[in-house]
This record gives structure tokens, C-alpha cells and sequence, in this order.
């Protein structure tokens, strides 16, 4: 796809914009009941990408991510702005 050849509504209706946002819905079974889920939200989409299931996957950095969401999830500023707030990505 391109700027010279496709509308905005075609882009908007591609399968791999539509699936970035379709929010908790969009996410693999193990993330949508992952503890870190709303400030995590997955893990960046590519990460996710698996041969055979595609990208219902937890990030292949979820290990890590999890660690560092519970470390900075203690810190009052980091809980005020990421996990108290509800991300514009998952609503
Ligand atoms: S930490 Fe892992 S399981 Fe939890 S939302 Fe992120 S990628 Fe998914």
C-alpha cells in the first residue's frame, strides 16, 4: 500500500490495521489475563509474530516485559501515568 495508489479508508480496512484495533480483543489469551496487561499491552505487535499462529502471541520479550512492568508498577509516578490511567490503545 501507498500514498499515491490507496484512500485512507482502504489502509483503515487493512487486516493489519484493523487488528491493532480491536484493543483487549485483539490480544493473545495469555495477555488478556496478564496482571501487566494494561500497561503493557502486549508487547509491540511485531513482537508477537509466531510461524503457525501469527500474532496472537505474548511478545517474545514477555519475560522481561513483566519484570519491568512489576518493578516500575511500585514507583508512584510510573503507577499514575501507566497503570491507574487506562491506555487509549485498549479501550
Ligand atoms: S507481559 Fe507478556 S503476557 Fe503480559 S501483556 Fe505483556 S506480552 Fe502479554
Amino acid at each position: 500500500m501507498d500514498v499515491f495508489t490507496h484512500t485512507l479508508d482502504e489502509v483503515a480496512a487493512h487486516p493489519g490495521v484493523v487488528a491493532r484495533q480491536r484493543g483487549l480483543d485483539g490480544l493473545s489469551e495469555q495477555c488478556r489475563s496478564c496482571p501487566v496487561v494494561r500497561s503493557c499491552g502486549g508487547g509491540l505487535y511485531a513482537h508477537r509474530y509466531r510461524t503457525g499462529s501469527g500474532f496472537l502471541n505474548p511478545s517474545v520479550y514477555c519475560t522481561d516485559l513483566q519484570r519491568l512492568k512489576e518493578r516500575l508498577g511500585k514507583r508512584r509516578a510510573y503507577r499514575l501515568v501507566f497503570v491507574d490511567a487506562e491506555p487509549c490503545c485498549l479501550r
